[in-house]
């Protein structure tokens, strides 16, 4: 019965009967197991939002088996929560904001706790982004990242507007792949390694893709749709 209600609030996750259903059968252990950090390998990932600008057709949050952990977020997690779910990253070859969201709609907050994750460890931090960034907080957003961030992967997913559109259905509407490119272009000499990725997904011209990182100067790699989230 649990593992039904699961399923239906991860496939009508903005419904707020479903949700409050849930909730009123299972009380705080909730929608979610409110799980902040995990490990996958000997990477640290963290989970600091289920909130999203875009609404990608191969979206691994779409999928009942997800990363094979219950990401969904009953609320969003504060600062001094996912300190203490990071617990001491020392032996991982990464921190990497992930998450089932866009990390860095909560741009200052990625920015303090990879802040604090130099500070006290001195680990490889590393985003995964829609490139959204600048739409979100005006342009030039990524040097509130300086110094903090080594790697950002940036989903490219189109070599258009229209293709991207089509397959990411940005909330930001027409003009979002342009914003993409321009953020991955800010990123250059502000985080050290910079990759931008497509998904192996039908119609996309890898390509043109490619071309568009060697353009900018910057690492591409093509993802596999096979239901595992960009590691
Ligand atoms: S950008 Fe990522 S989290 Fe957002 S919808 Fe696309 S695949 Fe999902």
């Amino acid at each position: 019965m649990t593992e039904i209600l699961n399923i239906l609030v991860r496939r009508h996750k903005d419904c707020d009967i479903i949700k409050w259903a849930f909730n009123t059968a299972f009380g705080e252990r909730n929608l979610k197991d409110f799980i902040l950090a995990y490990n996958i390998e000997d990477r640290r990932y963290l989970n600091v939002t289920n909130r999203c600008t875009n609404n990608c057709a191969f979206c691994i949050r779409k999928t009942d088996v997800g990363v094979g952990y219950n990401l969904w977020l009953a609320r969003e997690p504060g600062l001094q929560e996912i300190k203490e779910a990071l617990g001491d990253p020392a032996g991982c070859s990464e921190v990497v904001f992930c998450g089932y969201g866009e990390p860095l709609v909560r741009l200052d907050l990625v920015k303090d706790i990879s802040s604090y994750i130099k500070d006290s460890f001195g680990s490889v931090v590393r985003v995964n982004t829609n490139g959204h960034a600048d739409l979100l907080h005006g342009r030039g957003s990524v040097e509130r990242l300086r110094g903090l961030v080594d790697r950002i992967n940036i989903s490219l997913n189109a070599e258009n507007d229209h293709k991207y559109r089509e397959i990411c259905r940005p909330s930001f509407g027409p003009g979002t792949h342009d914003a993409v490119i321009q953020f991955a272009a800010s990123c250059v000499g502000v985080i050290p390694d910079i990759t931008l990725s497509v998904v192996d997904w039908p119609g996309i011209d890898i390509v043109k893709c490619r071309e568009i990182a060697e353009n900018i100067g910057v690492a591409f790699r093509v993802r596999k749709h096979d239901g595992i989230r960009q590691a």
